[in-house]
């Protein structure tokens, strides 16, 4: 089936930065969030970012208003009837996943291609919440989305291969490069970034380092773009706790365990840039 309309749920950071991929790709987008204020929000943030690559000769103003227009808003999932490719990009959350894969497996046609951006969970946990096993795939984009080159594309037990070939293209077509990883806690992304994320978090809970240190040591010394701490509050703590337990439940191996401190940061509601505070402080 030719892809044209590309629906995306979840507007929060994830979601609006594939909105703007696929919208620049020439696709007609239905961006859905179960929030107003959340579309809003994405909307404004594509926005800001397209004038961004206007100011910087990257776009033209008439590709920006293009790619703008290709995006229609939509706060009832209902919207998803019409479109032939869905990616979930909600809360990393299993219960909130499992009511949406339902209730698009209801909503849209049988053919649709189902993935989800989630950063953690099974994907064979979420397509057995539908009657299309064979459509559910991963589609793992990194943050920020249109800034990052990969997208990993994680296969379930079922997926089929047409529906893995499909999506592998249509990477392609968002001008990324895919990698291929099977249904294991983490995939391989998180799997390698999140235990680092997490010593990095107990470094600064035994003491054995200031944020500064541990994020200078990590950058300077290992070179790599973004301390440790940096990164977590980029990505969202609430996030990498909710990976960091998923790969804890899913191997039972005690090198998985969350750091506490990391955990109570999240029941602070200090979930890093989002909210304002993290591992530092932001405006
Ligand atoms: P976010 O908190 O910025 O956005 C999540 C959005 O989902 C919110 O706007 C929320 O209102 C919406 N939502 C919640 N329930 C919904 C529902 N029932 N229907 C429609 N929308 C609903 O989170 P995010 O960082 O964009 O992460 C989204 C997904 O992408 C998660 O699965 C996460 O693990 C994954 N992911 C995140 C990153 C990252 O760096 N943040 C990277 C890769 C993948």
């Amino acid at each position: 089936m030719e892809i044209e309309a590309f629906g995306i749920v979840g507007a929060g950071q994830m979601g609006s930065g594939i909105a703007q991929v696929a919208a620049i790709s020439g696709l007609n987008v239905v961006l859905n969030d179960i929030d107003s204020t959340a579309v809003e929000r994405g909307i404004q943030t594509i926005t800001k970012l397209l004038n961004r690559g206007v100011e910087k000769g990257r776009m033209t103003e008439a590709d920006k208003d293009a790619a703008l227009g290709k995006i229609k808003t939509s706060i009832d999932l209902v919207d998803m009837a019409s479109v032939d490719f869905v990616v979930e990009a909600a809360t990393e959350n299993e219960s909130i996943k499992y009511r949406i894969f339902k209730e698009l497996d209801r909503i849209c046609r049988p053919q649709v291609i189902l993935a989800t951006n989630t950063s953690s969970i099974p994907i064979g946990r979420i397509a057995a919440q539908t009657k299309r096993p064979d459509k559910v795939i991963g589609m793992h984009f990194m943050n920020p989305v249109p800034v990052m080159k990969l997208v990993e594309i994680i296969r379930g037990l079922a997926t089929s291969e047409q529906t893995f070939q499909t999506t592998w293209e249509l990477a392609k077509k968002f001008g990324k490069t895919p990698a291929e990883a099977n249904d294991f806690p983490g995939f391989i992304s998180n799997r390698i970034l999140l235990p680092m994320i997490n010593e990095a978090v107990y470094c600064l809970y035994h003491g054995v380092g200031t944020r500064e240190s541990i994020d200078t040591v990590m950058k300077l010394g290992m070179n790599h773009p973004m301390g440790p701490l940096e990164l977590a509050d980029l990505i969202g703590l609430d996030i990498c706790l909710a990976i960091m337990e998923t790969l804890f439940e899913g191997f039972k191996d005690s090198k998985y365990r969350p750091c506490p401190l990391l955990r109570k940061y999240v029941e602070t509601g200090w979930l890093g840039r989002k909210t304002g505070r993290g591992f530092y402080e932001y405006n």
